[in-house]
This record gives C-alpha cells, structure tokens and sequence, in this order.
C-alpha cells in the first residue's frame, strides 16, 4: 500500500532529481563556428556559424545550439549563463592525430634529420619512461600543455613501457580527457633497453586493452614504432591483435624520410613499397593511423583510401627534421581521411592553430592554397571522422560531448587591428591560422566543465 509518507518521499525526490539536473546545465552565449560537413563538397551548408549563437550543455552533453533569441526560452531561469563578446569565438576542442607524449621533455633538439635524431636524442630520453613517477609528472605536464593549447582529444603514442601507458592514461582520466594511446612497440634496431621478448610485449598489450579500452572516454592503440623496428614475427602479433581487437586502434608511422623509406626497402625486399608491409600483415584498416605518410605513392595513396585508413598531417614536424612536403591535395582528392598532428617532440608547438599555419605553407610550396575552412573542418570534426570519434566529439550536434573551447581572437594588439580589418569569416579563420597560437585560447572545456582558463594579462 502507498502510504502518505511513502508519497512525500517521493515528491521530495522528484524535486531533488530536477534541482540535480538543472543544476547540471550549462550555457554559453556568443559567437559560435561547428561543422557538419567537408566544406570541399558542400561549402553553403558545411558549416554553422551563429554571430549571437547559444550552446546549452547538459551533464558534459551538447542538448541545444541556435540562435540566442531562438532558444534561450530552453534555459531555465536560474541557471547561469556565460556571456562573450564579440572578440571570442566558441569552437569544438582540437583534436591532434598524432603526439608524442614522452617527447615533452626533448622538442627543439637541435641539428638532425630523422633516423639520426632518434638515436641520438629520442632513445636516450624515451628510456626514462621506465620510472612511473617520472612518466606521471610528464604526462602532467603534457595534458597540460594539450588543454592550454585547446587540445581537447588526441592520438599519444607513448613510450616503450607499460609504465608510460598507464600514467597518462591515469593523468588523463583525471581531465576526463578523450585520449587514444598505447605501448610502443619494436624489437628490433632500438637500443635494448626499449626492446621486450615478444611474448611479453603480447601479454602486455593485451592487459592494457582489457584494463583502458573503452574505459570512460579512453581507447587503446596498438603502436608499433615503425616498420624497421618490427620484425615480421611481431608484425604478424599485431595484425593477430587486430584481428581480435577490430574496435582497436593501430597507431604507427609511415614514410616520413627518404632514408627511412629505402631502409623499410632493405629490410622487407618482398614488398612492393612502405605500405605493403603493414598491409601484408593486416595492419591497414579502418582506425589504423599513419603519422606524415609524406614520401607515398598514388598505389598506397589509393590502398589507404580503399582500406578507410586515416593518415595524420604533421608539418612543422616535417619542416622542422627536413622530411618532405605531405601531398595535401592529392590525399584531399582522393578522399583519403586526414587529421591533423602536432607530432611534438619533432613537432615545434602543441598548438594546432600554428600547426595549420604551417600546413598551409606546405600547400602553398606545392602550388596551392590550403582553405581557412578545410583548415578549421579538419582541426575539428575531420580529426574526429580521422580517428572514428565523430559519433562523439567534433562539432556541437546535439548528444555529442560538449569538449569545446573558447578562442580570443585579439590576444595581442596586431591580432586585435587585424580582426577589426576583417568582416568575413574566411578572412578571420585565415587570420587564427597563421598568426594565432596558445596566447588565442581563452578557455578549454571537457565534458562540459573547465579545464584551463588563460590567466589575466
Ligand atoms: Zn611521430
């Protein structure tokens, strides 16, 4: 029998229940830029850019976007509204295809090309990844960095121990970050201290997909270093993995140098080229990732493609270590997904807003002109569809997670002139992308909450 007090209960935990959730909302007034689409094939309707726009966001959820004067009758009276002005512009988090976390500690290592900078800075460093104290105040120092870049998910290769796996996946639970990262993997051509009997690296791997693999928001990648430091034995271990892991990501490199593309040549003199290496032992499929992918053929060009595999773009890496000039067009032509990747510690800047400054001056040595829109798509949902998390980040689709940021587009008085000299907003993309960098992001959110405000000047 439902009693008197049995009633009062419950009206009183119905009301507890709807403070709760009103109390979750959020909202966040001003103008606001999302994609829904490849501006390439639909420019018109590719994109939402609202001047007074309103993003409601409930319990770390995207619930409504519009127009303020549309739905700001949705917003409860009482709940906060956060207001901006003109200056700032509200964007999805940035998502960077390809960092590496260890390497924090060694960007701007002078005076080498690839093969020779591994040896001599990266090996030497990545062996410090054993200690997990260590690993931890790294990988602190790196979200960090990611969110005061704006960096909201991201695609980490960590270091050849277990150790480095679980501190930043345990740092990053912690910010309720979107991260995919993994054990690196190799065991031969590094120095022995980073090489594990294959029986080991296999058990290892598997514990850290049953342990990370879709816990909260964090995913596993198998990441072998690169074909040359794979034997075939070990490769045909990581395709086995894959196969038993098909949600699982495989995160590797891919023809970043010259010398490296003629060495993976001698090592494998079967193959037809890089790519077929990976590929003969099942590695090239949907949420396989290969970093710079610069020195490829039209063949591989169209196996990647084919296989719906993802390549990340990394040019101030590229610049930086002398590695080539990534064919942007023709991977863009041939609908091959692409994200962009900062690839610190090659990469000079965590900041992907000067990453795309760069990329366009790579377009631009190559006789072309890469658009502020494909830039700002592919800094966003792109990266998203690249990595297979469009279905939950990458724009402001209502039931997406709500990671997004909140730029400044006049940090500094040349930024603030120019803004005021550009009325369109392909000219004010433009503008961010090649002057802007970290002193642009104003706040990052994860999830619907906080995570880095820019301290007052
Ligand atoms: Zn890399």
């Amino acid at each position: 029998m439902c009693s008197k007090r049995h009633l009062l209960i419950f009206f009183f935990s119905t009301i507890v229940c709807s403070i709760q959730s009103l109390s979750a909302l959020e909202a966040y007034r001003g103008t606001i830029i999302h994609f829904l689409e490849d501006p390439t094939l639909n420019i018109k309707n590719s994109y939402e850019y609202l001047e007074d726009g309103l993003l409601i966001v409930d319990n770390g959820k995207v619930v409504s976007l519009g127009y303020a004067k549309d739905i700001i009758s949705q917003v409860p009276e009482g709940t906060e509204i956060h207001e901006y002005d003109k200056n700032k512009l509200i964007i999805p988090g940035f998502i960077d295809t390809h960092i590496h976390f260890p390497q924090t500690g060694m960007i701007a290592s002078y005076g080498e090309q690839l093969l020779e900078w591994l040896n001599k800075y990266t090996f030497p460093h990545e062996k410090r990844f054993f200690d997990k104290g260590y690993s931890k105040k790294i990988a602190t120092i790196f979200t960090d960095e990611l969110l005061r870049n704006g960096t909201t998910s991201a695609l980490v290769f960590a270091s050849h121990s277990k150790e480095s796996v679980e501190a930043l996946f345990e740092v990053a639970e912690s910010r309720n970050m979107r991260i995919i990262s993994g054990n690196a993997l190799g065991d031969r051509n590094l120095p022995d201290y980073l090489i594990k009997p294959l029986d080991t690296a296999e058990n290892e791997t598997r514990e850290l997909i049953k342990k990370w693999h879709g816990h909260g928001r964090l995913l596993y990648a198998i990441t072998p270093r690169f074909a040359p430091t794979s034997t075939e034995a070990q490769l045909k271990m990581i395709g086995a993995l894959l196969e038993e892991h098909p949600d699982v990501y495989m995160h590797t490199h891919l023809s970043e140098c010259m010398d490296e593309v003629m060495w993976v040549k001698n090592l494998f003199p079967w193959s037809k080229n890089y790519l077929d290496v990976y590929n003969q032992f099942g590695l090239v499929r949907p949420r396989s990732v290969f970093a710079h992918s610069i020195h490829i053929s039209d063949d591989e060009i169209n196996l990647l493609a084919d296989a719906k595999a993802s390549v990340s773009f990394c040019p101030t890496s590229n610049f930086f270590l002398g590695s080539g000039l990534f064919k942007w067009r023709q991977c863009r032509n041939a609908n091959l997904l692409i994200g962009i990747g900062t690839d610190v510690g090659a990469g000079t800047s965590f900041s992907m807003l000067h990453t795309l400054g760069a990329g366009y001056k790579v377009s631009q040595l190559q006789g072309d002109k890469m658009n502020p829109l494909e830039a700002f798509y592919h800094l966003t949902l792109g990266g998203a569809r690249a990595l297979y998390i469009d279905q939950l980040v990458g724009n402001f689709e209502v039931g997406k997670e709500a990671d997004f940021v909140v730029l400044d587009m006049c940090p500094t008085p040349l930024m603030a002139f120019r803004f005021e000299e550009c009325s369109e907003l392909i000219d004010r993309l433009f503008l961010l992308m090649i002057l802007g960098d970290d002193r642009n992001i104003f706040e990052t959110y994860i999830f619907g909450k906080q995570q880095y405000k820019k301290a007052e000047a």
